[in-house]
């Protein structure tokens, strides 16, 4: 007797399934585990996978509503970007021009340039603007594929306006089939007025910032909310980093870090020791660091786009951390300064170059592995059965283009939650 179900994808030329490992992200070496099923099957029903396998035996068992020849594809889980910027005002492309002419990030800032040029945008805008700038990109980075994008505020630095980039998160995760995952980056920069006190500036994101995002996530947001802090010669000190990420557990939110993009301060093993979800960068990690990380449950993250953006040839040590058994992620960091990146698949081709990771190992990186970055792992980032039916049907037949071919986009179709909510024509 067949069994009656929302939607079956059938005859995939490859299907991975991207297993967890022992109920947790693929760690170390096992990093790659893509639990490839050629001529594959996907049953969903209800918004979730209910069996993954062959074609023959699927099409035996079940009796869709809906089916999709996945003839000639690859079927991947829908990707998950697990450190992003996306939402903010303006733009810096004349800013760009002038690095490119040779003016340093210094002179910009001087001049009122820098991530102070899109805080003043920011705050200046309300919330409908925010969302209006924001949408597109948003949709963009689901038609390259990513089903769940987590997005950090930080561009307002002062509590009305860090409430304002809250609430368009929300209401952009409530209006698009994409799922956002919000992460309060009050302590992104040290704002202008703050410039010769930035204690005093930590105790607002502390005092004020942190309690009034707390209040707001009550009304507002059931999930998970993040506290992130920019780690980082010139933002905020380890000392600093500490007292905001303790108060924000103290608040019930949980942790990530920016740590270690240009300079090594400790903010990856005050991370570890807080028990944070992520630390995010890690291009300049001491070696006990990446041991220390590696021996925790904390997730690392790359993100390739901001040392190209920048052009830089420093990347994370990749292998270093899957040599100490850590588990890898890796996301875009699309932002208007460093890596307006709005591609999943670009960053396979960075990571594949500059980190050496494998297609498969990039791949795992960005779906099962990004998952556990944004605290939803096993939900998404994988095919086996209970996880969303988040789904991206490629217009490639082998995992193995992923990060070869770059510059365009390779999606055929995008499944959230069972739904297809994009199709290239
Ligand atoms: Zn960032």
């Amino acid at each position: 007797m067949s069994e009656v179900i929302d939607l079956l994808i059938h005859s995939a030329h490859q299907l991975c399934t991207m297993p967890l490992q022992d109920g947790g992200p693929q760690r170390g070496l096992s990093l790659g585990d893509l639990g490839l099923i050629e001529d594959g099957a996907l049953a969903i029903d209800n918004s979730r996978i209910v069996a993954v396998g062959r074609s023959d035996e699927l099409r035996a068992v079940y009796e869709p509503r809906t089916q999709i020849d996945a003839r000639g594809s690859l079927v991947t889980p829908g990707l998950v970007d697990p450190h992003t910027h996306a939402v903010w005002a303006g733009e810096r492309a004349g800013e760009f021009e002038r690095r490119i002419g040779g003016a340093t990030y210094q002179q910009i800032m001087a001049e009122g340039g820098g991530i102070n040029a899109t805080m003043q945008a920011t705050r200046s805008a309300d919330v409908d603007t925010l969302i209006a700038q924001s949408r597109l990109r948003l949709q963009r980075m689901m038609q390259h594929g990513a089903t769940t994008i987590e997005v950090k505020t930080g561009y307002g630095l002062d509590t009305e306006s860090e409430l304002n980039m809250l609430r368009a998160i929300a209401a952009l995760d409530a209006e698009l089939p994409v799922d956002l995952v919000p992460t309060f980056l009050g302590a992104h920069a040290i704002p202008p007025e703050y410039a010769d006190d930035s204690d005093e500036y930590v105790s607002l994101v502390v005092e004020a910032m942190i309690p009034a995002v707390a209040a707001w996530k009550a009304e507002n947001w059931p999930h998970t909310l993040f506290c992130d802090v920019f780690c980082e010669t010139g933002a905020f000190s380890l000392n600093q980093t500490r007292r905001i990420l303790e108060a924000a557990k103290r608040h019930g939110m949980d942790l990530k870090v920016h740590a270690d993009e240009f300079d090594a301060l400790g903010g990856t093993r005050l991370g570890v020791e807080l028990g944070a979800t992520t630390i995010d960068h890690l291009v300049a990690t001491p070696p006990e660091e990446i041991q220390a990380l590696g021996k925790s449950t904390t997730v690392a993250v790359s993100m390739p786009p901001t040392p190209f953006g920048l052009g830089h040839s420093e990347y994370t040590p990749a292998l270093e951390f899957l040599k100490a058994d850590a588990a890898l992620a890796i996301a875009t960091d699309c932002n208007p300064g460093t890596a307006w990146c709005e591609s999943l698949q670009f960053v396979f081709a960075l990571a594949t170059r500059y980190l050496k990771l494998t297609q498969g190992q990039s791949l795992a990186a960005a779906t099962v592995n990004a998952g556990f970055a944004v605290g939803r792992g096993g939900e998404i980032g994988t095919l086996m059965p209970g996880a969303l039916g988040d789904v991206v049907i490629w217009q490639v037949d082998d995992y193995r283009y992923l990060g070869y071919r770059f510059g365009a986009n390779l999606v055929q179709q995008v499944i959230k939650r069972g739904q297809t909510v994009y199709r290239q024509v």
